[in-house]
C-alpha cells in the first residue's frame, strides 16, 4: 500500500488523482493538503475527506516512503520539493508554468529523494510523442511544424508545458539543440521561415488538454493529436508514476522512465 499526501487536494488535478486512487486497491491518501485550511470537505464519491490542511503542515504530515502528488502551483511545488527532500518522501510534480527557482527547488530535491516531474501525465500523450518522433524524423527538414493547443479558460500559463515538451520533441527529432519558436502571427511578416516551430495557444470552455501536431510538406500534411476528455487520463499516470517514485532510488525521473505496464514493450 502506497500513502499518498495530496498537494493541491481541491484542485482539479487533486480531486481527479483522490478519485482514482480510491477505485485503486494500492494506494491510502494519508492526508490533503491546500493553501489554507479547508474544513470538511467532500472526497471521492461525496463523502467526508476530513479536513484539507494548510501547506504550511505538510512537513510534518511526510515521512519517508510516502510520495507527495502535487499539482497546485509554483509556490506549493517549490514548497513540496522543500518538504520532501527534508522528510525523505518521494514527489510525484505536475505542476507547469514554473521558474527557474522553483525548477532549481526541484533539482535540489531529487539529489535525496525519488522526484518525477511530468507537463503531462497522461500515457496516450506520452504514445503521441513516440508517433511525433517517428514521423519527424522519417521526413526531409524542410516540412514545416505548427503546434496548435486548447485549454480551458481557467488555464493560467501559455504555452502549454505539454505543448513546450512537444517542441523539444520535434527538435529532439530533427537533431537541433535550439529550436525557433514562434508564437502567433500577425501583420505582414513575411513568408515563414524555414526550419521555425509554430506554437499557438487556444483557450476557452472547458477544454482539458488538447495537443495538435501539424507536420506539413510540399502537397501533403501530417496532422497528430491528442485530446484529453477527462483529468481521470492524467489520473492514471500520476498513480503509475507514484507507484515507480515509491520504491526508486534518488533522482530526477520522468514518465518515460516508468516501465509500460506487463506485456507491454513500452
Ligand atoms: P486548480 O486551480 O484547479 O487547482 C490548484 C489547487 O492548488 C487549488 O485548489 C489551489 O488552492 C491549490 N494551491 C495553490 N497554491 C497552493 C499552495 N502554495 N499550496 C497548496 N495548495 C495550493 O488547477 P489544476 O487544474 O488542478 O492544475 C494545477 C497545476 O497542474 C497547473 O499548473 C496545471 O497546469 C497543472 N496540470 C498539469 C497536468 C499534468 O499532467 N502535468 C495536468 C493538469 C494540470
Amino acid at each position: 500500500m502506497t500513502s499518498i499526501v495530496l498537494v493541491g487536494a481541491a484542485g482539479r488535478m487533486g480531486r481527479a488523482v483522490d478519485l482514482a486512487a480510491a477505485a485503486a486497491d494500492d494506494f491510502e491518501v494519508k492526508a490533503r493538503v491546500e493553501r489554507e485550511v479547508v474544513a470538511g470537505t467532500p472526497g471521492p464519491g461525496g463523502r467526508d475527506a476530513g479536513p484539507i490542511v494548510g501547506i504550511d503542515r505538510l512537513g510534518e504530515l511526510l515521512s519517508p516512503g510516502d510520495v507527495a502528488v502535487e499539482f497546485s502551483a509554483p509556490d506549493g511545488c517549490a514548497a513540496a520539493a522543500r518538504a520532501c527532500a527534508e522528510r525523505g518522501a518521494a514527489l510525484v510534480s505536475g505542476t507547469t508554468g514554473l521558474d527557474a527557482d522553483v525548477e532549481r527547488a526541484i533539482e535540489a530535491a531529487a539529489k535525496r529523494v525519488a522526484v518525477l516531474r511530468a507537463a503531462n501525465f497522461s500515457l496516450g500523450l506520452l504514445a503521441l510523442r513516440r508517433a511525433i518522433a517517428a514521423a519527424v524524423g522519417r521526413l526531409p527538414a524542410g516540412w514545416d511544424v505548427e503546434i496548435v493547443e486548447r485549454h480551458h479558460r481557467g488555464k493560467v500559463d501559455s504555452p502549454s508545458g505539454t505543448a513546450l515538451a512537444l517542441v523539444r520533441e520535434v527538435a529532439r527529432a530533427r537533431g537541433e539543440n535550439d529550436p525557433q519558436v514562434r508564437s502567433g502571427r500577425e501583420g505582414r511578416i513575411g513568408p515563414r521561415p524555414a526550419g521555425e516551430i509554430g506554437v499557438h495557444a487556444i483557450r476557452g470552455g472547458t477544454w482539458t488538454g488538447d495537443h495538435a501536431v501539424l507536420v506539413a510538406g510540399p502537397g501533403e500534411s501530417i496532422e497528430l493529436r491528442h485530446v484529453v476528455e477527462d483529468r481521470a487520463a492524467f489520473a492514471h499516470g500520476v498513480l503509475a508514476a507514484a507507484r515507480f517514485v515509491a520504491v526508486a532510488a534518488p533522482g530526477l525521473y520522468n514518465l518515460e522512465d516508468v516501465p509500460p505496464p506487463p506485456g507491454r514493450t513500452g
